[in-house]
């Protein structure tokens, strides 16, 4: 048991677990990190990230057989030939779809770091006030100045690039030099601007070294090539992972320690001490059963699998799942609705390129419902848009003399839209375990039953109708909306089950993502949201890992855990 005993156990070594490893490390916790996939070392283990097109044998393509198998993986615009090593296949980790729910997943050292696609805006304070001003879900019990300061923290060590805009709908933070917009696509927003007086439009904001500091190059990483061939794993470690960043600059400390295939089944609660005390781990390879103690517990298995770990976690004290005396564990998730696009063609300018392939794209902060109800729908989206050139490597000819002199002519300009909406948490919306099935390691499988709601279509017709009327505006051609009827769950950004409230009644955590029920544990990654944002939702998951990792030290070293 000595052996087997740790300060700190983080359950999870993806984006908020990487977070919570270098923090507790860099405090002096001598901490065990249990990760249920292989171990990934940064460039060691990117068996792709330099492999051209030609070296692979289905030319970065997925073998039909493959999309039969996974379905679900498929569906996400990430999983290809030269990425698929760092996606979860349907075939081998199943789960119960109540509704159609697509659950994308990264299950190795490092989690979906290594596959994101780095956008990060901040929080605004109207964010953090919605629920309450609006009255759904419970009101936060943060504000945006709670976090602000820890928002400025991670992205220093991060590394963001972005322009410093003032605006309150999106906070600025720390920024490194911001990628520039293309002539279309200043075109388009020096016009929106124009026409409309509610709407700003500035370059994305993202987790790239576009000019690394002292801070980045100490963690071994550097700048940013605009290959945009991040899911592979940067050669550079220019875009932000836990491989890259955090997890090393844990181990420095010589405080880690990450136990990989370590599949954690639940956690240990002692009926006589009244608390837990440790996980309960299955050895993702041998099936061994090992116990692993700790004063204070990090759960930070992506916001669906920490879900499942806690509803699993019964003991006499709280047969319905940990600290879940309120019955609303699983419940209120959410997710971001990503299924309207209008797509444009521009005239023009064709005389005019563009350096390299920006990792980011063009963005709009919400501007629906910003500072009082308006619409006949609650909440808004946020707005995404780029312009590129066809052609340079995309034009569609036969091989040969042909296809070499189409590609290297730019051809037209075209323009691309999309719309990232906040959904309301419901308590229909929610995950269960499976009462007759488990998965190989004796777990019980997660049945995910989360859909959309009149809500989400009223926002879909609203961003068709905005999207089209600004690109009209704009001067685009040819525009055409879509929806994708995308299942929830393919927008990546699952949160909640686990919410933040002040109320042990009606919320499972504190304002330090604390369990009302269980104070040594800490709830961090996207479980713990209460609502949604418009926002992409990593760097709020960085933050508020911090903030509580601070907090947490800080209530060990004044005894009142432990
Ligand atoms: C293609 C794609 C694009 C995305 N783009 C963006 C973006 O632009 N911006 C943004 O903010 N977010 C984006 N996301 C979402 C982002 O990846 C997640 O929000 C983020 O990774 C969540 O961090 P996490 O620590 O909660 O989970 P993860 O990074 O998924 O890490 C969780 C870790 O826990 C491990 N684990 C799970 N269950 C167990 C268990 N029982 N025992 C032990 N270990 C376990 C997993 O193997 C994994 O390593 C994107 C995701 C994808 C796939």
């Amino acid at each position: 048991m000595k052996s087997n005993q740790f300060d700190a156990i983080v359950v999870g070594s993806g984006i908020s677990g990487g977070w919570a490893a270098k923090e507790l490390c860099e405090k002096g916790l001598k901490t065990l990190v249990l990760e249920r996939g292989r171990d990934v070392q940064h460039l060691k283990d990117y068996p792709t990230m330099t492999s051209a097109p030609w070296e692979m044998p289905h030319r970065n393509q997925i073998p039909r057989e493959d999309k039969l198998e996974n379905p679900v993986v498929n569906r996400c615009y990430a999983y290809k030939e030269d990425t698929q090593h760092f996606f979860v296949k349907d075939s081998e980790h199943p789960y119960v779809q109540e509704k159609p729910f697509d659950w994308v997943r990264g299950y190795q050292v490092g989690g979906k770091s290594l596959i994101w696609a780095r956008q990060t805006q901040r929080w605004s304070k109207y964010d953090f006030e919605g629920p309450g001003r609006d009255g759904f879900a419970v009101d936060w019990p943060i504000r945006y100045e709670d976090v602000a300061p820890w928002y400025s923290y991670v992205e220093r060590f991060v590394g963001i690039s972005g322009s410093y805009e003032g605006l309150d709908t999106l906070p600025d933070g720390e920024f490194l030099k911001a990628w520039e917009m293309n002539c279309v696509e200043k075109e388009i927003q020096q016009r929106i601007k124009a026409v409309y007086d509610d709407r700003d439009v500035i370059i994305g904001r993202c987790a790239h070294l576009t000019e690394p500091k002292e801070v980045h190059l100490q963690q071994g990483r550097g700048q940013c090539m605009a290959r945009n061939q991040c899911y592979r794993g940067c050669p550079f470690g220019a875009y932000f992972s836990s491989n890259s960043s955090t997890l090393p600059t844990a181990a420095k400390t010589g405080n880690l320690t990450i136990r990989p295939d370590s599949v954690v089944h639940s956690l240990i609660y002692d009926d006589q001490k009244g608390k837990v005390t440790g996980v309960r781990v299955v050895d993702r390879v041998t099936k061994e059963s090992t116990e692993y103690f700790a004063a204070v517990i990090f759960l930070n298995a992506s916001a669906l699998n920490t879900n499942l770990i806690l509803l699993n976690s019964t003991s006499k004290r709280f047969p319905d799942g940990l600290g879940n005396d309120s019955g609303i564990l699983g419940k209120y998730v959410a997710f971001h609705n990503y299924r309207g696009v209008v797509n444009a063609n521009y005239e023009g300018f064709d005389d005019k390129y563009y350096f390299g392939r920006r990792p980011t794209a063009v963005m709009m902060p919400n501007f629906r419902n910003v500072k009082k109800q308006e619409m006949d729908f609650m909440r808004g989206y946020m707005t995404f848009y780029s312009a590129g050139r066809a052609g340079f490597g995309h034009a569609d000819a036969p091989f040969g003399a042909e296809f070499k002199e189409a590609n290297s002519k730019p051809g037209p300009w075209s323009v691309y839209m999309m719309m990232q909406g906040e959904t309301i948490p419901k308590e229909s919306n929610h995950v269960s375990l499976s009462p007759d099935q488990q998965d190989e390691w004796g777990v019980p499988l997660l049945q995910i039953n989360v859909g959309y709601d009149e809500n989400d279509e009223k926002i879909l017709r609203d961003f068709h109708e905005q999207g089209e009327e600004m690109l009209t505006k704009a001067g685009c051609i040819n525009i055409r909306r879509g929806d994708s009827k995308q299942s929830p769950g393919l927008d990546i950004h699952e949160m909640g089950g686990v919410r933040m409230g002040r109320d042990p009644k009606t919320s499972l955590l504190n304002g330090f993502n604390q369990m009302h029920l269980a104070p040594n544990v800490f709830v961090t990654d996207g479980a713990c949201m209460t609502s949604t944002g418009t926002q992409n939702p990593s760097i709020t998951y960085m933050a508020l890992t911090a903030r509580a990792v601070d907090y947490a030290v800080k209530e060990m070293k004044k005894g009142n855990i432990g």
